[in-house]
């Protein structure tokens, strides 16, 4: 209350300033030379932050926009429950449109910490900028009152010759325009300082939405793995379709050797035709494998002949699960080559490395790959992250070993 009251009078002060001109008398030196280390705000530099504004409002509506329509995609999903195959590929597509989206968003939440700490650092300088021209303004105004009520009339009566009053009427002339340009240039200067105000108060909106929005967009993630999980264990343990889901079960492990052999079998061939033009290929020299995860909560199914835990029969699992949380570290077991980073309905999102001596390691359902194929990694190396793409029906990795066509204990190569 007390500042707009003060700018009040002020801008009434200012705006006698310039019908009493006429006061100004010759000695002003000290604030017609500050105008020259007076930075000015230029009518570029508004439309900037008016444009500035603009974009977050944009972003802001954009962010409402962005959320994932979760009811909608479950409603579609339970039309493709009956064909397995075609439900999984439609709902992983899903959760990698969602896990895309919350990528974006956490990208945006940087840009946006970084756009407030310069909205806030410009807004500072703006302040400055205005105080230094109203207490500049102040000290004119105040000695315009002190001079008295001379008129510039009398100024230029006090002339001691017509050269004399030349030189005095061209001073009060830029004067009167300083005086004016001050005024103006106070004037752009405070809407600018109210542009700086508001756009920070929007780019900090901005951010609250992004966050608010990436917690939402990972619930609805979380949701939609929650969703899958139930699906395939009711479908699994469901008596009217056991035998049809063993069936099913038995095919996607075929197809998923088929597709491993496949790769092994293209590889090999490579392999023989750098050796026969004396190339050098890679070979594994014996070392320990490093844990393939940066941590897990348990092993949710271990290598080896067992009872599969919904079908009810002996089956054999040809790796070791580790159930772990979404987007925990998933490394390279060993140096080698990727051989495969890409998705199957049955591995999800998988990579396949390739050790020489027919040694490879396989990492099923990913949340996503952060390798391509022909990549060469190193022993620890971040290749994916944790997630339940594919046949799977919960958080955690699927971590195999083959060795010369055939499955090995993953423990043999952990524990040396
Ligand atoms: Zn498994």
């Amino acid at each position: 209350m007390k500042e707009q009251k003060r700018n009040h009078i002020f801008s009434w002060a200012l705006g006698l300033l310039g019908l009493c001109l006429c006061g100004v008398l010759l000695a002003t030196d000290a604030p017609v030379a500050d105008a020259a280390t007076m930075s000015s705000i230029t009518s570029d530099s508004i439309k900037d932050k008016q444009q500035q504004i603009q974009q977050a409002e944009k972003e802001k509506k954009e962010l409402q926009n962005s959320l994932s329509d979760i009811k909608a995609i479950k409603k579609s999903l339970e039309s493709k429950k009956k064909d397995l195959k075609n439900y999984i590929t439609e709902l992983d597509g899903n959760l990698a449109k969602i896990e895309a989206n919350v990528a974006d968003l956490r990208a945006q939440i940087t840009a946006k910490e970084d756009d407030i700490a310069v909205a806030q650092a410009e807004l500072d300088a703006a302040l400055q900028r205005e105080n230094n021209q109203k207490e500049s303004m102040y000290a004119r105004i105040k000695m315009v009152y002190e001079q008295g009520n001379a008129s510039w009339a009398d100024v230029l009566l006090t002339a001691q010759s017509f050269g004399d009053f030349l030189n005095k009427a061209d001073y009060v002339e830029k004067v009167i325009a300083y005086d004016h340009q001050m005024w103006e240039e106070y004037k752009d200067s405070r809407q600018y300082v109210e542009l700086c105000k508001e756009q920070l108060e929007l780019e900090k909106e901005v951010l609250d939405q992004a966050k608010a929005t990436v917690e939402q967009e990972q619930a609805a993630l979380e949701d939609l793995i929650a969703q899958k999980g139930k699906d395939l264990l009711a479908y699994e343990s469901d008596i009217n379709n056991q035998a049809q889901a063993i069936k099913e079960y038995e095919a996607e492990i075929q197809a998923q050797k088929e597709e491993i052999e496949a790769l092994e079998a293209a590889i090999n061939e490579e392999k023989k035709q750098i050796l026969a033009s004396n190339g050098i290929v890679l070979t594994y020299d014996g070392g320990q494998f490093k844990m393939p995860l940066a941590s897990y909560t348990r092993i949710s199914d271990d290598y080896g002949w067992r009872i599969h835990p919904i079908l009810k029969r002996q089956q054999f699992h040809n790796g070791v699960d580790f159930a772990s949380p979404k987007g925990t570290a998933i490394y390279a077991a060993y140096d080698g080559v990727v051989v495969a980073s890409t998705y199957s309905s049955t591995m999800g999102n998988y990579v396949m490395i390739d050790h020489g001596d027919n040694l490879y390691t396989i990492y099923m359902h990913a949340s996503k790959l952060y390798v391509s194929k022909d990549d060469i990694v190193v022993r620890g190396e971040t290749i994916a992250a944790v997630g339940s793409t594919g046949r799977s029906t919960g958080n955690h990795l699927h971590f195999s070993v083959r060795r010369n066509g055939n499955y090995e204990s993953p423990w043999d190569y952990l524990k040396k």
